[in-house]
């Protein structure tokens, strides 16, 4: 990733907007995995990150077995040309293996996932045979070792099936109990402390007063960070008072590995963050080229990692994906991973785009009636407006350098869906 020289803000001629690649490069810089590593049963493991790989204690499957309801016999046996008839000894039940070994002319019945007998290399489908009596008819077609899973074919003894810094999903609970073990060893979950600033704000519950505005932020952060399987600190509404704003940040501090905050992170008479971060720790950046999102503070405080997000519900949400989200993956143990957009599609939207900043439209992703991917801007642009981000199911991201789009033209898309 390049750093490069700060774009000048268009508004204010500001020349310490910093890059968002810069920025991104800093929170990498700063981030580091938590150390506290647990054993957790594997039930209990879903969004957890493994500490160190998992190893596979046995072959998977670990019996060669059938792969079809059907009849085993030597694959040498089979016919090239007309049909051939055997008898059939007995079944082979999944779970209940068939012990005697097949001899020339003889056929097993066969459940999936049955052992092989032995003696048979090759499993023939029910419906491509015959019964006669107790003897089944084949036919020609067939290859031998068709319909058979070998011992060890999914995985091997000794290897490594999951590397260290892999967040589980379902597919992993499976396939950690398909080597049965019965507990991981994973990272201490983190935990993320959160409050917002801000003398205007009421939380739910409270009656609405003139001036006031109900603390969103506390609940689009909680549901972001309820996702990524964190031990989450609510700390409320602190007010815009220098003294009580540092006293709840050496608090959180205190009591988490990452801190995040929202409001107050401009540069007004009553936005305290940036001064607090400042006497308190050190402040990684604060001024970020982006739109929405620009005032944001970045630092450390004792060993816990600050985020002071904008007030703007919609620059929380952006800010969060952007530049927390990353992060909190690295401290909790996963390798690191840029926000980078998944896909590009045809933009029937026209958007307008400042040179020198990153520009995150909020935007719906759907299909024409060719099928083709196109995505359109939810409309308005407001970072207040709540509403666009529950309206859109993805980013269109703007590159820095990037100039208006006019209708038709290709932009880069970022889905929510896997972002948390
Ligand atoms: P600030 O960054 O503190 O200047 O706030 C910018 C805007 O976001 C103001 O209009 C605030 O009222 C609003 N805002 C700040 N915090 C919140 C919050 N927790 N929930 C809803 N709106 C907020
Ligand atoms: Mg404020």
């Amino acid at each position: 990733m390049t750093s490069n020289a700060p774009p000048v803000d268009c508004y204010t001629g500001d020349p310490e907007l910093l890059p968002a690649a810069t920025a991104l490069d800093r929170v990498r810089a700063l981030a580091s995995p938590v150390a506290d590593i647990e054993t957790v049963p594997t039930a209990r493991a879903l969004g957890r990150v493994l500490a160190d790989p998992v190893v596979s204690p046995l072959d998977v499957p670990a019996h060669t077995n059938s792969a079809m309801d059907g009849f085993a016999v030597a694959g040498t046996e089979l016919v090239t040309a007309g049909e051939r008839a055997f008898e059939v000894l007995g079944t082979a039940w999944a779970g209940r293996p068939f012990e005697t070994a097949l001899r020339p002319g003889t056929a097993v019945r066969i459940m999936t996932g049955a052992v092989m007998p032995p003696g048979a290399d090759t499993v023939v489908m029910q419906e491509q045979t015959r019964l006669e009596g107790d003897r089944v008819i084949i036919g020609a077609g067939h290859r031998v070792g068709q319909n058979v899973r070998l011992a060890g074919e999914d995985v091997r003894a000794g290897r490594a099936v999951l590397p260290a810094g892999k967040r589980l999903g379902p597919a992993e609970l499976g396939l950690i109990a398909s080597l049965g073990l019965a507990a991981i060893s994973a990272r201490r979950r983190l935990r993320v402390a959160t409050f917002s600033t801000g003398d205007e704000l009421r939380s739910v519950g409270e009656p609405p007063a003139p001036g006031t505005v109900y603390d969103s932020n506390r609940y689009t952060l909680l549901g972001m960070l309820a996702r990524l399987d964190v031990e989450h600190l609510d700390l409320g509404v602190i007010r815009d008072r220098p003294d009580e704003l540092r006293a709840a940040l050496v608090d959180a501090a205190a009591r988490s590995d990452v801190v995040v905050t929202s409001g107050g992170a401009s540069t007004g008479e009553a936005d305290h963050v940036q001064a607090t971060l400042r006497a308190l720790g050190e402040v990684g950046f604060w001024r970020i080229a982006i739109r929405p999102g620009r005032p944001l503070a970045f630092g450390r405080i004792g060993q816990s990692l600050f985020f002071g997000l904008p007030g703007n519900p919609v620059a929380v949400m952006v800010t969060f994906y952007q530049f927390v989200l990353p992060a909190l993956r690295v401290v909790a143990g996963e390798p690191w991973a840029e926000p980078v957009p998944a896909l590009r599609a045809r933009c029937v939207s026209r958007l307008r785009k400042k040179p020198g900043r990153v520009e995150y439209y909020r935007a719906v992703l759907e299909r024409d009636e060719q099928g083709m991917p196109i995505v359109r801007h939810t409309g308005r642009t407001g970072s207040g407006l709540l509403h666009t981000m529950s309206d859109a199911n993805c980013f269109i991201v703007l590159p820095e350098d990037g100039a208006d789009v006019e209708p038709g033209a290709e932009v880069e898309v970022q889905p929510f869906h896997g972002l948390v």
